[in-house]
């Protein structure tokens, strides 16, 4: 590891720590509410296999809309530019369960990373796959090298008891059309997805491929082309945080995506890639310390794409 990483990072989380959160906690989904909001952790990967992590990086969190850009990569390794005809590539300027937008652009998701835009996916991987639950968490298994993660039943069904939200979602892009499955099982494979629980080490390495090219850093097996993942890069760095994208880019200067269970990765193509966890959101639904704390490692170390 070079040293001078692990300084940054250490420096960073020092001076984030203290900071006074103003964010919440996502209570929509009321098991999110169970989470303790003073977790904080943090882990940087670099492409050369060296990483360096601090806190509660070793925790497993719900990673929730941080899992779209995993279903995002499997439907495009099967697709390919096809799926630019189900789901558009521009940013909303809406908050991430948006409604709006939908009925003047035909059911067509401005982007695959908010709720909708992640719905139409779970349809094409339905229709693509026999069983897309199973294969979606084998095709995470093996490019994050952990045989064991899992999806978290308890989290997936309390946000199936509440998701009001994204049944309307659902059910109003089928009616226009976009929808190929029956909304009930497109939906139950989009909470489970949105239910994986990875902690830092494991989703800054499981997004290492994006990093590097389209290839895993274990065993350099090409996962995506490097065009694919320069498109899904792209899409992160104008599209990860929904209507705060320009925020993130602004301030921190890199490709990255958030999750309401307080998670955020982001990464520095040909570089590394850094996973941070604070439970505590912004109105906007991202981590406002995991927000503070990569702006803090982008501003004193000028490792941004800028
Ligand atoms: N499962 C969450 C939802 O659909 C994901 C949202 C998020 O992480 N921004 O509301």
């Amino acid at each position: 590891m070079n040293s001078d990483y692990s300084k940054i990072i250490e420096n960073a989380y020092k001076l984030t720590k203290p900071l006074k959160d103003k964010g919440k906690l996502a209570t929509y989904i009321p098991e999110l509410a169970n989470v303790n909001p003073e977790k904080f952790g943090v882990h940087l990967t670099k492409i050369d296999g060296t990483c360096f992590g601090l806190g509660d990086n070793l925790e497993r969190f719900s990673i929730q809309s941080i899992a779209k850009v995993l279903s995002l990569t499997l439907a495009v390794k099967f697709l390919g530019e096809k799926i630019w005809t189900r789901i558009d590539v521009e940013p909303s300027g809406t908050k991430f369960d948006s409604l709006l937008l939908l009925e003047t652009n035909n059911g067509i998701p401005r982007n695959p990373f908010v709720n909708s835009g992640a719905i139409v996916i779970c349809d094409i991987l339905i229709s693509h796959l026999e069983n897309a639950r199973e294969e979606f968490l084998e095709f995470v298994r093996d490019i994050s090298d952990i045989p064991n993660l899992t999806y978290s039943d308890k989290i997936a069904d309390s946000e199936k008891a509440t998701g009001y939200r994204n049944v309307a979602l659902c059910n109003f892009i089928k009616s226009l059309g976009n929808i190929e499955n029956e909304p009930e099982e497109v939906l139950d494979f989009y909470f489970d997805m949105c239910s994986l629980e990875l902690n830092c080490k494991e989703l800054s390495n499981a997004f290492s491929f994006l990093a590097n090219g389209g290839k895993k850093l274990r065993d350099n097996k090409q996962i995506i082309t490097t065009s694919q993942a320069k498109r899904i890069n792209a899409l992160m760095l104008t599209c990860g945080f929904y209507d705060e994208s320009g925020e993130f880019a602004f301030e921190v200067g890199l490709p990255g995506k958030s999750g309401v269970g307080g998670g955020i990765v982001a990464l520095y193509p040909n570089n590394f890639t850094i996973a941070v966890w604070s439970p505590r959101l912004n109105p906007n639904g991202n981590s406002f310390k995991g927000m503070k704390l990569l702006e803090t490692v982008t501003t004193y170390s000028e490792m941004s794409i800028f």
